[in-house]
């Protein structure tokens, strides 16, 4: 029998899902190539990016158990049982994730971005490029062109400019499977934005972000360290998770104008002491005042777009695909997942390209879609819900309906976070589940209340003898209208 040719594909990103998706790739037979923008994240000092710790949950957690890295990124990462809500006035308010065992772990993006490289470097046929900057491709053809970037202190890349006469590198490949995975700003994307019938939107939020320190207190975690503590003040939030140096990353969520506002040090402190005081002692008033000048905030932005292939050539994935609002934490999860649906569709259709792209596109976007919108949802959740005793209510007979029912009756945020049921299935069901808690509340208080109301009567109608007569014959008056305007 004639053997097989092997195919080739070419990962464009080397973040957190291009390195996952490089190892499924190389397990699947391909010959494997990845293209990074950047320098190689394991041999530099500082890493300049977004957020320092991320959570990962159930979904992630699957995808990186099918490549054998579970274990390995557990380990090092931190288990987050509850939220931890800091009121203004310093109160603290532990709100479960779910049932005592479930939780979400705090693990540090760029150790579990290196754990991926070095698992996808060790795989059979496959080779890292790194500052391999894509900067045009044919989709169609399978055709890619790289600009190399220099980097201070690489000899070889630097010794190829110095022979190019300074003059810009460009490497060109061709290949069976471009695998876009080039981040919220994807240059492939923008190669699919220019073709027919391609739908793309995206919307930046009002508000931007920006990473502030509590570090260890004499040696030790300065807050309690198995939660994800919020500070919601409704319009905007603060948020801190732990590291394994017993550190906190705080993430200030707040709208560009409020951080315009602040301007000097002492603003910064003013502002902090009347909104989070609680924080100011732990993160110190000097790292404060250094720390939020020295980088502006961040913008946020979610992205949906459909199809999410070309033909049998090129997929995109993760944030290319569908960057979303960082409040569900479910941006790194799903783009894992991503991956993971992708094997499970390769196989399904014994890896023939011009069947698994297309299938991939329409199985995965309602689930994109539907993550995105939650993710936006839970923005409101997070930073003003949190402080609504209806909320915390209907969070206890969430947990309750799930206890005596646990197959039925899933909370929206175990569904999204400890579960692989599938995004758009998970909305249609807390809207039906809403609708049954809504309806069984309602039943519940008008119960009461006819209950209520027929105890009373039985109760007055006993000691009916004992009323005076006037006020009998006022109350009977009343009940029937005799004094309605
Ligand atoms: P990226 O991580 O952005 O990687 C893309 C890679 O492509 C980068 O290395 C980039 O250098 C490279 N690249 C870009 N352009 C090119 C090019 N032209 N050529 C070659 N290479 C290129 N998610 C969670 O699940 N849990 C969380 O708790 C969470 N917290 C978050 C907090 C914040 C503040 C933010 C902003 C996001 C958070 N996320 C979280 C989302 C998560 O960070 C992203 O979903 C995840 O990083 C997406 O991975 P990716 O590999 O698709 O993209």
């Amino acid at each position: 029998m004639e053997k097989q040719k092997q195919k080739s594909a070419a990962v464009v990103g080397g973040g957190l899902v291009g390195a996952m998706n490089t190892c499924y790739l190389s397990s699947r037979g391909f010959k494997v190539d990845l293209y990074e923008a950047r320098p190689d994240i394991r041999t530099m000092e500082i890493v300049r990016g977004r957020s320092i710790n991320l959570a990962l949950s159930y979904r992630g957690r699957q995808a990186l158990k099918k490549v054998g890295l579970e274990d390995q990124v557990v380990q090092d990462g931190i288990p987050m049982y509850a939220r931890m809500i800091h009121d203004l006035n310093g109160t603290l308010r532990p709100i479960p994730y779910g049932k005592s065992d479930q939780y979400i772990m705090s693990v540090d993006r760029r150790k579990l971005n290196e754990t991926l490289l070095t698992a996808a470097e060790e795989r059979p046929d496959v080779t890292l490029h790194f500052q391999h900057k894509l900067v045009s491709c044919d989709l169609e053809k399978g055709k890619l062109t790289f600009k190399i970037e220099p980097a201070n202190g690489d000899d070889s890349l630097d010794q190829t400019y110095q022979r190019n006469g300074g003059e810009d590198v460009h490497v060109e490949v061709t290949t069976d499977l471009i695998m876009g995975n080039d981040g919220a700003y994807s240059a492939i994307r923008k190669h699919m934005v220019k073709r027919p019938r391609f739908n793309y939107s995206q919307e930046y939020i009002p508000h931007g972000y920006m990473e502030l320190t509590v570090p260890p207190h004499n040696g030790e975690f300065a807050m309690a360290i198995n939660y994800l503590h919020i500070w919601p003040r409704n319009e905007y939030m603060m948020i801190a998770l732990p590291n394994q140096d017993k550190s906190f990353t705080l993430t200030l969520f707040m709208p560009f104008d409020m951080f315009e506002q602040l301007k000097t040090g002492d603003d910064v402190v003013k502002f902090f002491m009347e909104k989070f005081p609680d924080s100011v002692p732990l993160i110190g008033e000097e790292s404060l005042k250094e720390t939020y000048f020295r980088l502006p905030p961040l913008p946020l932005v979610s992205v949906k777009c459909f199809p999410y292939h070309v033909s049998d050539k090129a997929v995109i994935m993760g944030d290319a695909a569908h960057a979303m609002v960082p409040f569900y934490g479910q941006g790194m999860n799903c783009g894992f997942e991503d991956c993971l649906v992708f094997d499970e569709i390769m196989e399904k259709l014994d890896s023939d390209l011009s069947k698994v792209l297309p299938e991939y596109s329409m199985y995965r976007s309602p689930d994109a879609h539907a993550i995105n919108d939650l993710a936006m949802y839970n923005y409101i959740e997070m930073r003003k819900s949190v402080n609504s005793r209806w909320f915390l209510m209907r969070k206890k007979v969430d947990a309750f309906l799930h206890a005596i029912m646990p197959r039925v009756f899933i909370p929206l945020y175990t569904m999204v976070s400890f579960t692989r049921i599938r995004y758009h299935v998970v909305i249609n069901k807390a809207k039906k589940q809403d609708v049954l808690v809504d309806n069984s509340i309602q039943a519940l208080m008008a119960l009461a209340a006819v209950g209520g109301g027929y105890f009373t009567a039985v109760a007055i109608s006993r000691h009916l003898d004992s009323i005076p007569g006037w006020l009998r014959d006022s109350v009977w008056g009343f009940l029937r209208g005799d004094f309605a305007v």
